[in-house]
């Protein structure tokens, strides 16, 4: 398999070239040159195949053979070494449950991956690859957790100083090794600036190999085409699921619309975005504007000028009728965002985090107007993670789960940094 860059000024590269660059040299994401179909027996064995099967047929084609097959079995079965169990919620609502992994957000799927493949490919490299990456609170603690200890890769954090959750904060500075963490006095929006000029910085070029960890590369991208078939293992209704995504830089729902391209039977998206709404907008109009990120309590998503939104059109072939047939947006607010983790908690039981509410929200609207269809919302992160959100609400704490429990006692490290590139520029050239 070869990738192209969406901005076409740039040679076509296999899967290897592709992971460790990051982005095509001319600023454009890469893209698959074709969709490979799901096998016969992928579609009709799903239910029973174990998940690391799954994983490895769905995306041995991506891979080509920059990997050997008994290294990607292996790098499978350690990417989903964890549950993705599909949960009733309502009668028509089921929630598959992406947080059962180390640090309890979807994101460590795709982490997990890049990172065992990007360790792979940095033995036969001469220079270790420095992943540069800005977070806004899952990404960094994924990434920190999926790369730990990979030899021949270093991992550099950004993150807004004050600006994460605590337990998140946890997740990026305690693990020490090949991670560090720098703690940006300024907000998001800074982070990624400093990262993006470091990427056109000829002299930190000259001096290491950057990569980025975030959906734009194709290793983290494509792997979470899994979610889904692992959705369809559990779903036992006749009629395909309507499946609705919380985004934010669509890199998810995107890997979704691949999946649906390849033979996974799933009816219709819903795009469910907060206030952040560049998307949903143009799902309904037909015209995309870009626009400055606003904060919402659903912070994963909040994200102006998502990056996989032209991978989605090139996908329809630049067609708004074809997108549009298959995929409908939702804006959910701050206030239906709390009402929704409310009444569900209330009514069922079952405690949503803030991204997963947008969605359940957001599929509730669309099966209201489409009585017939049942569905799936992505559950994208634990309750916990987001106390700040989730306990007034309810108006009692969540528990923290075991596999974060031993994080609580650790010691922060992390390095202050200006939110000026100098300051980025110096640590780098160091
Ligand atoms: C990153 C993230 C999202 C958004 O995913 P995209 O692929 O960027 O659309 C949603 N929910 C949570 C909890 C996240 O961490």
């Amino acid at each position: 398999m070869r990738y192209y860059s969406l901005n076409k000024q740039a040679p076509a590269v296999d899967f290897q070239t592709a992971t460790i660059a990051g982005q095509a040299p001319d600023g454009g994401l890469y893209f698959p040159e074709r969709i490979p179909k799901f096998s016969p027996n992928l579609l009709h064995n799903l239910s029973t195949m174990p998940r690391a099967e799954v994983a490895f047929e769905v995306i041995r084609p991506y891979v080509g053979n920059t990997i050997p097959e008994d290294v990607l079995q292996k790098i499978c079965a350690e990417t989903v070494d964890f549950e993705f169990p599909l949960v009733p919620v309502t009668e028509r609502i089921a929630a598959l449950e992406l947080f059962h992994g180390p640090t309890l957000a979807f994101k460590d799927v795709g982490a997990r991956f890049m990172s065992r493949c990007l360790g792979y490919f940095s033995r036969q490299q001469k220079e270790p690859v420095t992943v540069l990456v800005a977070t806004s609170g899952d990404t960094g603690g994924a990434v920190a957790d999926g790369f730990l200890g990979v030899e021949g890769v270093e991992v550099v954090i950004l993150y807004p100083s004050g600006k994460v959750s605590p337990l998140q904060e946890l997740q990026l500075t305690t693990l020490g090794q090949n991670i560090t963490a720098l703690e940006v006095r300024g907000n998001f929006d800074d982070c990624q600036r400093l990262v993006k000029q470091a990427f056109l910085d000829p002299h930190i070029a000259a001096h290491r190999q950057l990569t980025s960890a975030n959906s734009i590369n194709v290793a983290r991208w494509l792997p979470q085409q899994f979610y889904y078939c692992y959705a369809l293992q559990q779903w036992t209704q006749k009629s395909p699921p309507v499946v609705a995504v919380p985004s934010g830089n669509f890199g998810n729902i995107c890997a979704g619309l691949l999946a649906h391209a390849s033979g996974l039977p799933i009816g219709h998206f819903v795009a469910a975005c907060n206030a952040n709404s560049a998307v949903a907008d143009y799902l309904r109009t037909g015209t995309f504007s870009a626009r400055t990120a606003v904060v919402t309590l659903s912070n994963a998503m909040d994200v102006g000028n998502p990056s996989n939104f032209g991978r989605i059109l090139e996908l329809f072939g630049q067609s708004h009728s074809g997108v549009s047939q298959l995929v409908s947006g939702a804006i959910i607010s701050d206030q239906q965002t709390k009402e929704t983790i409310r009444r569900v908690h209330q009514a069922t039981g079952y405690l949503l985090d803030p991204h997963g509410a947008v969605a359940f929200k957001a599929l509730e609207d669309y099966l209201a107007d489409h009585p017939t269809d049942q569905g799936i919302f992505l559950e994208t992160a634990h309750p916990v993670k987001f106390p700040e959100v989730v306990e007034p609400v309810i108006g009692r704490m969540v528990p923290v789960p075991e596999a974060v429990q031993g994080l609580l006692s650790r010691t922060k490290h992390s390095i202050l940094l200006e939110p000026e590139y100098a300051a980025l520029q110096e640590f780098l050239l160091r």
